[in-house]
């Protein structure tokens, strides 16, 4: 508990009421410049979101997260279950991206770009604005009777929830599955795709209850990210922020009083209207400071901004600052850590690049046959049996593939074939005999070098372990 009762706000969330029950948040329609960009940013992630999966480059979905068949394609790269390394680089990057900018720029991640924040703020709730109205006829209307207007809205309301949360499933799935498994699912009769078909049904449903229920509870209890909140800020990073020096000035927040000189009087540039909390969507009162509900949805600052104007005010009272900003009165500015994160975040993203950029797309192993030592045949040739396992990760078969030995003199015999033909997006077994000459080798388990050539060009070479006599003739 809270000792100060200052702090009292602490000791519950604006979304559960003393009794423990769900207090229904109606956020007023924010409007103004923040809202406006946001709106447009959203336009953007969404069109990217929702066309992703079904752009192909080189025949590779964009973005594919296929868990279950360890399929992973990022910006058209494939990524095998070989390269899993570059796939935890990737998310590694990612979470390190996340933090680092957490740290400075607080959680505009949450407002601007977190999916759950853009379907919810910019798409189900502009929705319910349409059909519901704003704030006052929302609280309305969820109070008057069942009567024909609230059963027309409710049930127009609920199906086009509905619709969209169905898209989004399928969008969703065309990520885990692939679109083209997705499009198979859907034009194919039900019984052929009895579990592609509950599991579209089941995330239009968990859907349909994030947006139409749980809404904002996402963010304040289930979030890991938003719990993280906590130990990634300090006085230091960027949040939406309420400027309490100048809000509150000498004598505290203050109603408005027509042609009254408030800075003469002492009175905060804060008129207490309480716009600010009225467009909150997740119901906090951003002036007792920044609160894990918070999600930087800048709703708050175009509130204020508009009230800063109507009253002759210099905007900015809620805006983006640290609390170090706002305490010592200084403008934003690019500190020593903001440029060491960027530079960290630079070299691991300049690491992932190079390691994209010399990952093979046709990969070799050759793997010695267990419980085979090596043969000696005539005239001191060193023969040693190996399975090999070719995996080709392009859209296009390679054919006439060939092995050389590119570290020593010696031959390659591959058995039970004599052309190799690598089909797309897949993988080769076979079996080989390496024939070394004993003079050729200087240790009894000796490192060799093998080449995967098509014609004269070679396309990846690989290691493997040649044995010999310890004794050498
Ligand atoms: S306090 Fe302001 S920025 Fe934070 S969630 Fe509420 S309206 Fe959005
Ligand atoms: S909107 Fe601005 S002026 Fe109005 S109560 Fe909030 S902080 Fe004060």
């Amino acid at each position: 508990m809270a000792t100060d009762n200052k702090e009292v706000f602490r000791d519950s969330i604006a979304t559960i009421d003393d009794q423990g029950k769900r207090s229904w948040i109606y956020p007023k329609k924010p409007k103004g410049k923040f809202y406006s960009l946001r709106t447009w940013v959203s336009v953007f992630l969404l069109t990217t979101l929702l066309s992703s999966p079904f752009i192909k480059i080189n025949g590779n979905q964009l973005f594919l997260f296929n868990v279950i068949d360890r399929k992973f394609n990022i910006l058209g790269f494939p990524f095998w279950p070989q390269d899993f390394y570059l796939v935890v680089l990737s998310m590694l990057i990612g979470v390190v991206f996340v933090i680092l900018f957490t740290v400075v720029y607080g959680r505009v991640f949450c407002g601007w770009i977190c999916p759950q924040t853009i379907f919810m703020e910019m798409v189900f709730r502009k929705i319910e604005y349409w059909i519901d109205g704003d704030k006052g006829a929302q609280k309305r209307l969820a109070k008057q009777p069942w009567n024909a207007e609230k059963i027309r809205k409710r049930v127009l309301k609920h199906t086009v929830f509905l619709l969209i949360s169905f898209i989004i499933s399928n969008v969703f799935l065309a990520y885990i599955i692939g679109s083209d498994e997705l499009i198979d699912i859907i034009t194919s009769p039900i019984n052929e795709h009895v579990g592609g078909f509950i599991g579209i049904w089941t995330f239009t449903g968990v859907f349909y209850f994030i947006f139409s229920w749980f809404r904002e509870q996402v963010c304040i209890i289930a979030c890991p990210y938003g719990r993280l909140q906590g130990v990634l800020l300090d006085n230091k990073s960027i949040i939406v922020a309420y400027d309490y020096i100048r809000g509150e000035s000498k004598k505290g927040r203050a109603k408005f009083k027509k042609n009254e000189d408030r800075e003469k009087e002492g009175k905060g540039a804060c008129i207490d209207c309480n716009q600010c909390v009225e467009v909150c969507p997740t119901g906090i009162d951003i002036r007792h400071g920044t609160q894990l509900e918070c999600v930087n949805c800048t709703a708050c600052m175009d509130a204020c901004d508009f009230m800063m104007v109507k009253t002759h005010q210099p905007k900015g009272l809620i805006r983006y600052a640290s609390e170090e900003n706002i305490e010592k009165n200084k403008p934003f500015e690019v500190t020593v850590r903001i440029k060491a994160y960027t530079i960290i975040l630079g070299i691991l993203t300049v690491v992932l690049i190079a390691l994209l950029t010399v990952r093979s797309n046709v990969q070799a192993n050759f793997f010695r046959v267990p419980g085979e030592l090596y043969q000696v045949k005539e005239g001191r040739l060193i023969s040693n049996v190996y399975t090999y396992k070719l995996v080709n990760k392009t859209t296009k078969d390679i054919d006439s593939l060939s092995f050389k030995i590119v570290s020593h003199k010696g031959e390659i015999q591959l058995v039970g074939t004599t052309h190799l033909l690598l089909k797309r997006q897949d993988i080769y077994e076979g079996t080989v005999f390496i024939e070394i000459p004993e003079g050729m080798l200087e240790d009894s388990n000796e490192k060799i070098k093998i080449g995967v050539f098509k014609g004269d060009k070679e396309i990846t070479t690989t290691t493997t372990n040649f044995l010999s006599p310890k004794n050498k003739w």
